[in-house]
């Protein structure tokens, strides 16, 4: 069972809590030996020490992509590659089918930096709560720099403060509630009908005394949704069927937590289109088993890894032209002409009219 998180946390974590006493992004007195301390002589973090971790604790999300078909040759998504192909289809292609590969970007790094220390913060054996201190020893334990390597160092500091601002809202927030919850990072295979099957892995489910399940996303983008468009989420409604798949009942609640600016957006289970989600999910494995793979240009093409390999990207920046384009256009041309015809249908249709009246 591949589990990214845990594999990257468990190797981070067992380097125990040297970073107790840091706070605040500065530097403060190291507790251990001078080989694991944070702080450089001058003072200044080392962000880049985690670069001798060994390959695998800083995974992406989906550090290997799975074979598209499993040996059932149904066809296996996650919801980013659901997503991906709704958003454009060629993408996916490039993504997953011809795996071209794509840069790290401080924004994955940066969010699954805060993943990984929030799934320490909860994964315990015990039901106290970590504190503050404890937390941001996680967050440098699993801190992803590979995104950030390109950056000046004063640039990669301020991802990393900014990251552990992010935490000691998050933990000021959930302490005084803080309990363990029943699962962190629960991975899941769920087969969707015959034609495919769903992988990946909740951030959080918590349980209440009655064993009602809750689940929890981390979001660690700046703007909030509201409640209409998280009971849209079609992320959520896959995660609610994978719960009732791992647990044998659906949560009653769902959230996405969004925690840079710190809130938390629920919603109750019936809110969600869950089949919805499922004829998402069948759509998509059908298309991909046709081979539709077309590019769809949208506002997201600017921050396409594919740009360079992309017919429908002409080089000039985020305006794209290509073969959608083209189609549109010729579309808008031929409804044109079928209105115009339409309209002197009308007109002759009038005119005998008025001919059969006057006679
Ligand atoms: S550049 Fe735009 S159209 Fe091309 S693959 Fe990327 S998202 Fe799709």
């Amino acid at each position: 069972m591949i589990h990214p998180h845990r594999d990257r946390v468990g190797a981070g974590t067992g380097r125990g809590s040297t970073l107790a006493g840091m706070s605040n992004g500065s530097a403060q007195t190291p507790t251990e030996s001078p080989a694991e301390t944070p702080v450089d002589p001058d003072g200044a973090l080392r962000l880049l020490d985690v670069e001798g971790a060994p390959p695998g604790t800083f995974g992406e999300f989906e550090p290997t992509s799975p074979p598209l078909l499993d040996a059932r040759g149904r066809v296996r998504l996650s919801f980013s590659r659901v997503d991906t192909y709704r958003n454009c289809p060629r993408k996916f292609r490039y993504a997953y089918i011809d795996r071209l590969p794509t840069e790290p970007s401080p924004h994955l790094s940066f969010g699954s930096s805060i993943h990984a220390a929030l799934e320490a913060f909860y994964d315990r054996k015990l039901p106290s709560c970590p504190s503050e201190d404890d937390l941001l020893g996680f967050l440098y334990e699993v801190w992803d720099s590979s995104g950030f390597r390109d950056l000046p160092r004063d640039e990669q500091l301020s991802y990393y403060r900014h990251a552990q601002d992010v935490l000691r809202r998050f933990h000021r927030r959930e302490a005084p509630t803080y309990r363990l919850p029943a699962a962190t990072e629960a991975w899941f295979e769920l087969p969707v009908g015959d034609a495919a099957v769903v992988v990946g892995s909740i951030d959080r489910v918590d349980a209440d005394d009655d064993g009602r399940l809750h689940v929890i996303d981390y979001k660690t983008n700046r703007k909030v949704q509201d409640r209409q468009r998280v009971s849209r989420s079609l992320q959520l409604a896959i995660y609610a069927l994978a719960c009732q798949h791992l647990y044998g009942r659906l949560p009653v609640q769902v959230s996405l937590d969004f925690v840079v600016p710190g809130v938390m957006v629920t919603v109750d289970l019936d809110e969600l289109d869950l089949e919805r989600a499922r004829a998402a999910v069948l759509d998509t494995a059908t298309k991909v088993r046709e081979e539709a793979f077309t590019p769809t240009p949208n506002r997201l093409c600017g921050w396409c890894d594919f740009r360079s390999v992309c017919p429908a990207w002409d080089g000039d920046g985020p305006q794209v032209l290509g073969p959608a384009v083209d189609q549109a256009v010729e579309m808008r041309r031929r409804l044109r002409r079928e209105v115009r015809e339409l309209r002197e249908l009308e007109d002759g249709v009038t005119r005998l009219a008025d001919e059969l009246d006057g006679s």
